[in-house]
């Protein structure tokens, strides 16, 4: 599995449409201070399944659209693509490729897509949970992340591994359950109550 292809359009300072292909071994993006670096491995982020808007280096999450320039309008949208190879079959779905992409506007409505067909922000969060390229994943190493794995309580270091070892799937799945469970037996309650009234 690896990255084959990035297409990003109004996100942050990526006005015109760009297309980022990764071939085989290291790619390296270089540019001055400034020049938009970060905001490529944001737009990775982004499209994975990114909420947390300080992760992306913004205070709100409209930060992430374009906003103009002294010479250039902002846009009302901002729209990434990933392309992924999966001739290994790590997700297991039946395409040999897969392509997933996030569009947000400035009214705040998201759009997701896989394959371009739309579908779910968890949808893709689930898609990519135990892969190691989720938004928890250990794959993007953010400046300062060495530094905050090694200097983690031993909680979060425990959350980093579980995610390595892809147990989180089936936490979350576990945590869905109980949620499913409580509400059920609350609903118990209710209807023995509206019994015993009619008694
Ligand atoms: P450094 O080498 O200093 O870390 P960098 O190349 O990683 O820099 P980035 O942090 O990726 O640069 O990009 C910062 C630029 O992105 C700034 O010029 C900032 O104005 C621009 N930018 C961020 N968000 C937006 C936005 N929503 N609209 C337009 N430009 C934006």
């Amino acid at each position: 599995m690896y990255l084959k292809k990035l297409e990003i359009f109004g996100f942050k300072s990526f006005a015109d449409k760009v297309d980022i292909e990764f071939k085989d071994g290291i790619t390296a993006i270089v540019g001055p201070n400034g020049s938009g670096k970060s905001n490529v491995s944001d737009a990775i982020k982004w499209v994975l399944g990114e909420q947390r808007i300080k992760y992306l280096r913004g205070s709100k999450m409209e930060d992430v659209i374009f906003s103009g320039t002294k010479v250039r309008k902002s846009l009302g949208y901002a729209q990434v693509s990933l392309t992924i190879d999966n001739e290994s079959g790590v997700f297991p779905i039946e395409y040999t490729e897969i392509s997933v992409t996030r569009r947000l506007y400035r009214s705040g409505d998201s759009e997701y897509y896989i394959n371009k067909s739309l579908c779910r922000l968890k949808d893709i969060q689930d898609l990519f949970l135990d892969t190691g390229l989720g938004k928890e994943g250990y794959s993007i190493i953010g400046q300062g992340k060495i530094d905050h794995i090694v200097s983690s309580n031993p909680q979060d270091r425990r959350l980093i591994l579980e995610e390595a070892t892809g147990i989180v799937k089936y936490k979350n799945r576990k945590l869905e359950s109980e949620r499913k469970l409580e509400k059920t037996q609350d609903n118990l309650y209710r209807i023995t109550d509206i019994i015993s009234e009619l008694e």
